[in-house]
């Protein structure tokens, strides 16, 4: 097998018949880092996730899953043509897109009402595309007419519809297991046969902001369903760190990485109804 890609957390690879085997490891991100030690089995539940994720989509978008892989963490996948636009859905209003609003009003060109705070529902998703940045970069705001000149209208259109589709749908089946699906990032590419595709993986932690819907409250920050241990203890005294120094940050204890590992198998069975077996 031919190594194509490594992100922050996963691995791709192409197979000798064509297909990409995509590999999702155990490194955990956070404040742009990622850190050190992995999280147990996390690769493997938010594979798992993302492949439970694009069952309940199928009739909502045809996905890129071409087959399991050889073990619980990986994937394979047909491979697409990626449309060179990160296709953003918000149902709340929180992080960058909060940041836009508080500046201009509106969010990758969608005016929304005025007094919305940290965490507020938004009356209606909105699509809030983004541009896809290079290594080490970030994700820049763009406009629907922005995307329009890249891709034409028609595409445009069709970009928007399939990630608010996907958004709704998730939200819906999260919302009913006690999880806001705050926001989310899908990737769509074209396949052999020029159909819009869901690649990558869908509906994950690292893809999307998940909220315990118990603790939502909306005028400060929410807590995070899986990495809330995480920031907690990178930004307390404990940890010694300083996020400002552009440092790496230090290593994880113990206790920290196995509540952690606890919340991402928590999300796992919460929004499947499934046990994770491993
Ligand atoms: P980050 O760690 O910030 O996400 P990254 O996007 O470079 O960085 P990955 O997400 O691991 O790292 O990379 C996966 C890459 O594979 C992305 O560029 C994604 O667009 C691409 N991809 C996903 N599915 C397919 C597919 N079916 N065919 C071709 N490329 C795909
Ligand atoms: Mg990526």
């Amino acid at each position: 097998m031919k190594h194509l890609h490594s992100g922050k957390v996963r691995d791709l690879y192409q197979t000798d018949d064509g297909l990409l085997l995509m590999v999702a490891s155990d490194r955990i991100s956070a404040f742009d880092h990622v850190l050190t030690p992995d999280i147990p089995d996390k690769g493997t539940i938010l594979t798992q996730m993302s492949l439970w994720w694009f069952e309940q989509l199928a009739d909502v978008v045809p996905n890129h899953v071409a087959g399991p892989g050889p073990d619980g963490r990986s994937v394979l996948c047909r491979p697409l043509r990626m449309v060179p636009v990160e296709c953003v859905a918000r149902g709340y209003l929180t992080g960058s897109g909060l940041i836009d609003y508080r500046r201009d009003g509106e969010v990758s060109g969608v005016r929304l009402a005025p007094g919305l705070v940290d965490g507020s529902r938004l009356p209606e998703p909105v699509f809030t595309p983004s541009t896809k940045a290079a290594v080490g970069e970030h994700d820049e705001p763009i406009s629907f007419e922005r995307v329009v000149s890249e891709v034409g209208a028609d595409v445009a259109e069709e970009l928007r519809r399939i990630t608010l589709a996907v958004y709704r749908r998730g939200a819906e089946i999260a919302l009913e297991r006690g999880i806001i699906l705050a926001d989310t990032k899908i990737e769509l590419g074209w396949d052999a046969d020029g159909v819009l595709t869901l690649g990558d993986e869908v509906l994950t932690p690292d893809s999307s902001r998940f909220w315990p819907l118990d603790r939502w409250e909306p005028g400060r920050q929410q807590p995070s369903f899986d990495k809330q241990y995480v920031r907690d203890w990178l930004t307390s005294p404990a940890s010694g760190w300083d996020r400002a120094s552009g440092e790496a940050p230090p290593p994880l204890p113990d206790d920290v990485v196995e509540r952690t590992r606890d919340r991402y198998v928590e999300a796992y069975e919460k929004l499947t109804g499934q046990s994770f077996t491993g």
